[in-house]
């Protein structure tokens, strides 16, 4: 029988040696040993594999022949409600009576207290057979995780001190209908005038006379908004402007009553019609003093939501992941067969480069994407049980202190998988196309549809832009809060660079070179413009103002600047970089894995040298055009002093 899980060695490698299951398994399943548990890590690992096993079975046999038959056929609106084809609905209820909505909620909600990286494995595959399908699944599993996760943190959820089991939580019988499938949710950010700038969102929340809260507004582009559960962003009254005003509620936007028919509470205004993701509803949706439930406190809004797009970003690694994967399969399978000038086309030279770069590609992004996901999860749960459960073993603080640890190394991994995984779906998925020829651009092939599909992954979650300047943000912030630290790191990657063992371990330190020294070169000048500007304050304003212009923190617009205009670049760098020495790590451990970092490494150090050129030598030009001299915001003096680049996702 096909399966997406047993024909991939790279995927089955993570359902074992390949990720510290012991850990994982320890935190899933803290103390709940008994009737429900498993003795062991090895036990809980084959449930695991089984359930994906399944799920690898279900997608190849059952989702991926169905396709172009999901494409074609999209999602309708009728009667003021999102209209499913019959193949979608068997499909979405087989993915339901499997109970892969539960996969990672706690067994006493109706789940399977799975790891969520069991969760993105299965992810990954449905992406696989279709791109739009796992959008939909992902606002089940992903709704029901951020409502347990939000009211843990807001402290609505009671646990078993001792086996950490939910005893009670603030939307429990919500969890329960998304666990079953009978309800999804979906998240509500995006408005007509305001998308990447949040601050600039308009829709607002008020107290009636009871104090219950009531939202209006509309928001458009919302992946499953024609379902139950809509955490909305909205602005409350009274509320500071920018993001301090910004505050979450979770709105139901209808009611089944009794008798079958059901009130609606918030209006579908239309299913968007878009190019690709034809198997989930993207709807508009207009909330008219809607009943809403706050989330935690005013004004926090903009922090939970950042909480739950974490997560979601990494999911959208997966996502393009398994899109990449299903490309290059099509494209290798295609390439194999069809004929040119004597031979087939795979034994092209310029064609079996391709698929060589995709194949290498693919497996270092699955690399970046199992690291993000792996310490995102062990300092999600690492934070929420040192926080509200007393200590199993050791010193209270430890598990904070391990939180924050693997916290630090999931935000430095979740805007680089974001952003490179999204634009090689893209670049994969073109690719694909390219070799099909002319074939690949009629549908009978379905390779154009995983075109479409791709186009929206560098948009949604955060645009490829948004992400680099998170990445840059914290890369260039960190140095220049630490430059200690950075001037040690790069002294290690010298050392290394000379004196290791191994001739990849050198490669791998010199990759790092050049990318501290992109980095080094951009801090350089961000700090250069802020010495230049302030230069300029002390010689043409009264000396009353000098203290004022010396102590001003940076301003992304005026100091940043250049870092700015190499975000993309530099984060391809960092990409790049990150990679390398995850599967330098995998290849201490694991020799057969050393090849994938040879691979990875013949393609990243030429890439990296060309990328550490542009970033070192360009860019002044067009600077000057956008910012001349003259221009108010290049006087310190006169600018309102801004914080750290606070790009309205970056910050957190
Ligand atoms: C299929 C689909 C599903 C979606 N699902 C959801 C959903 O479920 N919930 C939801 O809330 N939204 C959703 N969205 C909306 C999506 O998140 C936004 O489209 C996205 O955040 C970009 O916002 P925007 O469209 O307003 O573009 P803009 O913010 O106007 O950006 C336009 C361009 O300018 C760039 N840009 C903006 N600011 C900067 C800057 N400071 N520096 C450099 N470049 C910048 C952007 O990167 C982009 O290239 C979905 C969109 C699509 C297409």
């Amino acid at each position: 029988m096909a399966s997406f899980l047993l024909d991939n060695a790279d995927l089955q490698y993570y359902l074992g040696e390949g990720l510290d299951w012991d850990a994982l398994v320890r935190l899933t399943e803290r103390g709940q040993n008994g009737p429900e548990g498993f003795a062991s890590t090895a036990e809980a690992l084959a449930f695991y594999k089984e359930t994906a096993a399944l799920v690898g079975e279900l997608v190849a046999s059952d989702i991926a022949p169905h396709a172009a038959e999901i494409d074609r056929q999209g999602v309708a609106f009728a009667g003021g409600e999102a209209s499913f084809p019959p193949r979608l609905q068997a499909i979405n209820r087989q993915i339901a009576d499997l109970g892969l909505h539960g996969l990672v909620l706690p067994r006493e909600l109706g789940g399977m207290n799975a790891p969520m990286v069991v969760y993105f494995v299965v992810g990954e595959m449905l992406a696989r057979a279709d791109a739009g399908l796992m959008s939909h699944f992902g606002f089940h599993g992903g709704i029901s995780t951020a409502m347990m996760l939000l009211s843990i943190l807001e402290g609505t959820t009671e646990l078993d001190p001792g086996t950490g089991k939910v005893l009670r939580t603030r939307w429990g019988d919500a969890i329960r209908e998304i666990a079953s499938g009978q309800a999804w949710g979906s998240m509500d950010i995006t408005e007509p005038d305001a998308g990447s700038d949040m601050a600039a969102l308009r829709a607002r929340a008020e107290q009636d006379g009871q104090g219950r809260w009531l939202v209006s507004g509309q928001k458009i582009f919302i992946t499953s908004g024609h379902g139950k559960y809509h955490f909305v962003i909205a602005r409350t009254d009274g509320g500071a402007a920018g993001l301090a005003g910004l505050s979450l509620f979770l709105v139901p936007a209808y009611r089944d009553e009794p008798d079958g028919r059901r009130t609606r509470l918030a209006t579908l205004d239309r299913v968007e019609e878009k190019l690709g993701h034809h198997g989930s509803a993207t709807v508009a949706i207009t909330f008219d003093r809607t009943p809403a439930e706050l989330v935690g406190r005013a004004g926090d809004g903009f922090r939970h939501m950042l909480e739950i797009m974490n997560h979601a970003r990494v999911g959208v690694g997966f996502q393009s992941l398994g899109l990449a994967e299903a490309a290059f399969r099509m494209a290798r399978a295609y390439a194999a067969e069809r004929r040119s000038m004597g031979k087939t086309i795979d034994r092209h030279e310029m064609i079996a480069d391709y698929l060589d770069e995709m194949e290498g590609d693919i497996v270092g992004l699955r690399a970046l994407a199992m690291h993000a996901a792996f310490h995102d999860e062990i300092a999600q749960k690492q934070n929420l049980f040192g926080r509200f459960l007393p200590p199993v073993n050791g010193s209270a603080g430890a598990p904070l202190r391990e939180a924050r640890w693997h916290r630090s190394v999931a935000r430095r991994a979740t805007p680089l998988l974001k952003y490179l995984s999204a634009e090689k779906a893209v670049e994969i998925a073109r690719r694909a196309l390219q070799i099909h020829g002319g074939n690949g651009y009629m549908h009978e092939f379905g390779v154009e549809k995983l075109l479409r599909d791709a186009l929206v992954m560098p948009i949604y979650e955060g645009t490829s832009q948004i992400q680099a300047l998170m990445a840059v943000k914290d890369t260039l912030g960190g140095i220049i809060k630490q430059p200690q630290a950075f001037v040690r790191r790069t002294a290690q990657a010298r050392w290394r660079a000379l004196s290791a063992r191994e001739g990849v371990e050198k490669r791998v330190a010199k990759l790092q070179q050049l990318s501290l020294s992109a980095q080094q070169h951009l801090a350089t000048r961000t700090v250069a413009a802020r010495v230049s500007a302030v230069k300029r304050a002390v010689s043409s304003q009264p000396m009353s103002t000098w203290a004022g212009a010396l102590f001003q923190p940076l301003d992304p617009k005026r100091d940043f600047s250049l870092a700015l205009l190499h975000a993309e670049r530099l984060t391809r760098l960092l990409a790049d970089e990150l990679i390398a020495e995850v599967l330098l790590e995998q290849a201490q451990r694991h020799p057969e894995r050393r090849v994938w970092l040879e691979r990875h490494l013949d393609r990243a150090e030429p890439r990296a040298h060309f990328l550490h050129t542009e970033i070192t030598t360009t860019g002044t030009r067009l600077l000057a055009k956008l910012s001349p001299p003259s221009e108010p915001t290049q006087q310190p003096a006169e600018t309102t002093p801004a914080p750290l680049p606070a790009q309205p996702e970056a910050a957190e």
